[in-house]
Parts: structure tokens; sequence; C-alpha cells
């Protein structure tokens, strides 16, 4: 239970409520936004086994965490559902009742039995990833010759074991995948389904990130909602980072999620947590605090709160506010890394 009196704020006043963790840095795709082959290529150094945080390690983190208001965790990677035993951490952390347990994934590995004891373990909600409707496309972006129908395949199994609504995240590259948005729309429009179109960021130091690539928001309401109408919704709560559109003809909804054109920095209370135990307090922070060594050298609970606490308090990461007007020299976490 959140107590009151141990709210942490940074140096902006934001609270801290929602932790990312990644899992693995390891993934079967090689999205040419996130992991381009020529960096993540054979010779490229994982993590060691070894240097993973174990399962106790993140459940215990994320208890410590709790007490400071975090009440929202996602799942993430690299390609979370790498790690095969992902739902005893689910289950492990689902023991808490109050907390909003998500996952994100590209589909790859969600099979009926997957999904299905993904929802046994307690996981709430899902998000799974796809770029496009058309297979060229869509392999143009995972670079490994991955079919949409089976990330499709993985949409419907969740889906099927009761997962509702499922988001469904797209990254929207101006000369690649562009004119998948609309038929993406379209075709979710009446499953019940979310999708979310997202501006193609400039995570990571590896992905040849140009501004003329980037596809705004604004320019993606207006050739949906050409084909069918729009109209904007109030956000869940305060912070959400996806803004809701809905269609006019009741038929569901849609998000956008604007980190460049209009970032929502004000708002950020995420943390991050890499699959090395590392936290970053950006999405494009160039180091992290590790918290590691503490878990593994006998700290206890109230040493890790104190790290945590200092940690948050000294923030002041505004990176996409300040994208504009900053030089782009620092070195920046790639996003399979810290987990998006
Ligand atoms: N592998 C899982 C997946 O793809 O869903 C989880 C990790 S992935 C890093 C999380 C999300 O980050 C995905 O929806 C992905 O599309 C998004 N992402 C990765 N690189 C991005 C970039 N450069 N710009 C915007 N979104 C990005
Ligand atoms: Fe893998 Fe997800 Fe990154 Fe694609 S976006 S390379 S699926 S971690
Ligand atoms: Fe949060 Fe950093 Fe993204 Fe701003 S740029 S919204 S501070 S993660």
């Amino acid at each position: 239970m959140k107590n009151d009196s141990l709210i942490l704020l940074d140096q902006y006043s934001r609270p801290l409520s929602d932790l990312r963790i990644s899992i693995t840095d390891k993934c079967n795709f090689r999205c040419v936004y996130c992991m381009p082959k020529e960096i993540f290529g054979a010779g490229y150094q994982y993590l060691a086994k070894s240097d993973l945080l174990t399962y106790e390690e993140i459940v215990r983190l994320v208890s410590i965490m709790m007490n400071f208001g975090v009440t929202k965790v996602r799942i993430t990677g690299g390609e979370p559902l790498l790690r095969n035993d992902v739902d005893v951490l689910i289950s492990m952390l689902a023991k808490n009742s109050d907390l909003d347990l998500t996952l994100t994934t590209n589909g790859a590995f969600l099979t009926k039995d997957k999904s299905q004891s993904l929802m046994e373990s307690g996981l709430k909600r899902i998000t799974v990833s796809l770029d496009s409707l058309d297979d060229e496309t869509f392999n143009k972006l995972n670079d490994v010759n991955f079919s949409v129908e089976n990330v499709l395949k993985g949409i419907s199994n969740a889906s099927s074991v009761g997962f509702s609504p499922i988001k469904i995240n797209m990254v929207v590259m101006r000369s690649v995948n562009l004119s998948s948005v609309v038929p993406m729309a379209l075709y979710f429009k009446d499953k019940g389904h979310i999708v979310r179109f997202i501006e193609y960021m400039d995570v990571g130091d590896t992905n040849g990130w140009k501004l003329d690539e980037v596809v705004s928001s604004a320019e993606i309401i207006s050739l949906i909602g050409d084909q069918a109408p729009l109209e904007p919704v109030q956000p869940n709560y305060a912070g959400e980072v996806a803004k809701r559109w809905k269609y006019l003809d009741g038929s569901g909804e849609i998000g956008v999620i604007s980190s460049v054109t209009q970032p929502f920095c004000g708002n950020c209370s995420r943390l991050r947590l890499s699959a090395k135990g590392e936290l970053f307090t950006c999405l494009f922070a160039s180091s992290g605090h590790d918290i590691s060594s503490l878990l593994r050298n006998q700290a206890t609970d109230q040493d890790i709160a104190d790290c945590i606490a200092s940690i948050w308090k000294m923030r002041n990461d505004r990176y996409s506010e300040l994208r504009n007007i900053k030089s782009h020299d620092l070195d920046r976490i790639e996003m399979s890394y810290i987990g998006g």
C-alpha cells in the first residue's frame, strides 16, 4: 500500500508511479528503428545470464518502489517472451493485487498456451507491436522476414484467452510504412483493439534517426480522420502517454504517441530498470544508476529505498522537450536495453 509520506518528487515535482522493467536485452527481431542488424549482428555482446537480475531481485525492487507510489509495472525488453518463464515473474508480481501489470511483446511467441499462462499468472493487459499489415513493408522493418500473419495469430491468441482491449503499437517511418497507417487503423477499427501510432524516436545511437522520417501525430490523425472521422477523448488519467481519439461511428478508438512533436516530459513519472539492474530516469539517458550491486551485497531494503529516493529526487530529465535546442553529441542508451 502506498504511504503518502513516502511519495517522491523529482526536480520538476513529478512523482514516481510507473516502472518499466526490461528482462532481457535480446530479441528475435532486428527492427531497423531499434536493433539494426549492422550493429546487433553475430558479434554483438549481449548480457551474460548471470548479469540478469533474478526474478526475486526484481520483485524485491518492485515492492520497495511500491512504497514510493509505483502502481504500474510494464514488463518489456528486448523481447520479454524470450525469457520462457516470464509467467513465473508475473505470478510473483501479481501476488500484489494493487499493481497494474502489463507486458509489451512483438507477438512472435504469443501462442495460445503462452497467452493462457500469462493470463492465469495475473497479467492484466498486453501490448503487441505490429508496424504494417503488408508483409513486404513489415519485413523491411522487422528485418528477419517475420510474417504479419504470425503476429496477427499472436494477437488473436491473446484475445481468445480474454486480454481486452489489446493495444497494438505501430511505429511510423515516413519512407517505409506511412502507407500502412490507414489500413492498420481500418483493419483494427471494429475488433475492439486499440492501435497506437508512435512517432519514430531518436532513441539510442544506432538507428540513424532523421527528423524527415518522423510522421507527426497530427498528420496521422488527419490521414485516418479523412477515411473514418475521429474526435478527441479525455485521457484515462493525468500523464497518459498516448492521446486518445475515438471514431464518430462508435466503433472504437486509437491512440497517438507524439514524443517528438508534442513532448510530454512535464507529466513523465516513468523509471526504467534494465535487465542488468540499472535505473534510468529517462528513455534518452546516457547512463544508468547501478542498483544490482546493492541487491547483491546484502544491502537492506532501507539502503535500497534510500538509493532510489536519492536518484528520483535528483531527476531533472526532459529530453524530448529539449530535443530541438540541445546538441545530440551525448551517448544514449539503446531502447532494447532499457525497454520501450
Ligand atoms: N520487443 C517488444 C516489442 O517490440 O513490443 C518490447 C520492447 S520494444 C523496445 C517496445 C516498444 O518500443 C515497441 O512497441 C517498439 O515499436 C517501440 N520502439 C522501439 N524503437 C522505437 C523508436 N525508435 N521509436 C519509437 N518507438 C520505438
Ligand atoms: Fe525487438 Fe521490440 Fe526492438 Fe523490435 S522493437 S527489435 S521487437 S525489442
Ligand atoms: Fe520522460 Fe525522458 Fe521521455 Fe521526457 S524524454 S517523456 S523525461 S522518458
